[in-house]
């Protein structure tokens, strides 16, 4: 529609150097969903002052320069440097069994089993895309863009659930053309009775979490854990991604919610994948599934060594811890208790398919406060963590 008006591409090639590159991808991603997937013209905000529902068709001046050279035949529309893995779910917890003081066994105690169901056998792993895209985008200040998985984006088919949409708020005013991706862990109905790879290369996970080491099927999403008190750890993750959200906007960064409501239709890998095309990093909320009745503390989900060879893995694991120490500083800074050294090795699809710095982040347990002033404080350590990165 008209929304194409305002695009304007500029092809050629470039040589990856990525953050700025990064940054613009988001807004060209953006215009490519609204061009090339069906769009979801509106938005349905859910709580968020900045946010002024809009009609994508209207406004949206979308101008993009678009530096892009695609050396690979994935049909992707265009993609960002190398390869373009999905970052994507988080199958769950890791869970952590502390005996009782805090040593920690590092299994998981999840007991999903996989059943290698399906067969995909595209592997796209291999792909090897150089190409940049680097964009120039202006969008309508504090506008609210729905985002659908295009199925042209590397790791795209290795999604199961992706009827959904993500949302793109934009900041209203000093803007830093930024996008932060975040994603409230689990939230998918359905989402526990499909099954997808946990690796782009099919290999089995090395460690073990939700889904036990070997497997090489995890949940599509997985339900996630229960507070004390009864309260489930989506919805804990939500509030919590709102209240950061509206921080990061009113601080000139967009965001991009990879769940923006209780249910999204979006599986991990098709979080991960949106994630890698529409944000610069790509930031999971969770809350440890472990039994411990003591607040834990803090961590996040560092790169196993035994993955760390795999692409797209070898390539972004560093960005990926790098952020994750950035975003435990910030929680330190800001007074909150940090789970021993402040990460642990787990074996995440998210962390599998993530083509941009990527965590998980676990910001507590079951037996953590999470009232609204908590959520608060953690929301701004994370901030500060964010801020200390872009
Ligand atoms: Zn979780």
């Amino acid at each position: 529609m008209n929304i194409l008006m305002g695009l304007e591409f500029k092809m050629h090639t470039s040589n990856h150097k990525n953050n700025l590159i990064i940054k613009s991808l988001a807004f060209t991603l953006c215009a490519l969903l609204i061009t090339g997937c069906g769009q979801k013209e509106q938005v349905s905000v859910t709580d968020g002052p900045i946010v002024v529902e809009n009609d994508i068709s209207q406004a949206q001046s979308i101008a993009v320069e678009q530096v892009s050279s695609l050396n690979n035949n994935s049909g992707a529309l265009y993609n960002k440097e190398e390869t373009g893995a999905g970052e994507e779910e988080i199958t769950e917890d890791p869970a952590t069994n502390l005996t009782d003081d805090g040593a920690e066994s590092e299994e998981s105690e999840k007991s999903e089993d996989e059943i290698p169901d399906e067969a995909e056998s595209e592997n796209d792993s291999g792909q090897e895309e150089t190409a940049e895209t680097v964009a120039t985008v202006s969008v309508t200040p504090g506008s609210v863009t729905s985002v659908a998985l295009n199925p042209n984006w590397l790791y795209a088919d290795f999604s199961k659930i992706n009827t959904g949409s993500a949302v793109l708020y934009s900041a209203p005013s000093n803007r830093k053309n930024i996008v932060i991706g975040l994603n409230p862990g689990h939230g998918t109905k359905g989402g526990t009775s499909v099954k997808t790879y946990c690796h782009p290369d099919m290999s089995p996970k090395v460690t073990g979490g939700t889904t036990a080491a070997g497997a090489t099927t995890a949940v599509a999403v997985s339900a996630g854990m229960s507070f004390s008190d009864g309260t489930s750890e989506a919805a804990v993750a939500l509030k919590t991604a709102q209240i950061l959200r509206d921080m990061l906007l009113a601080d000139g960064y967009d965001v991009l919610m990879l769940r923006d409501d209780a249910d999204v239709q979006l599986d991990n890998i098709a979080r991960t994948v949106i994630g890698n095309n529409m944000a610069n990093c790509i930031i999971s909320l969770h809350w440890d599934g472990d039994s411990l009745s003591y607040d834990k503390g803090c961590f996040y989900v560092s790169t196993p060594d035994g993955i760390k060879g795999m692409e797209p893995v070898a390539s972004h694991w560093q960005q990926h811890e790098a952020l994750g120490q950035a975003l435990i500083n910030g929680l330190q800074a800001t007074g909150c208790k940090i789970y021993k050294g402040g990460s642990m090795d787990i074996d995440l699809t998210q962390t599998s398919f993530s083509t941009v710095a990527s965590v998980d982040i676990e910001l507590g347990n079951a037996a953590s406060a999470h009232d609204d002033g908590t959520l608060t404080v953690l929301a701004g350590g994370l901030l500060k963590g964010i801020e200390s990165v872009y």
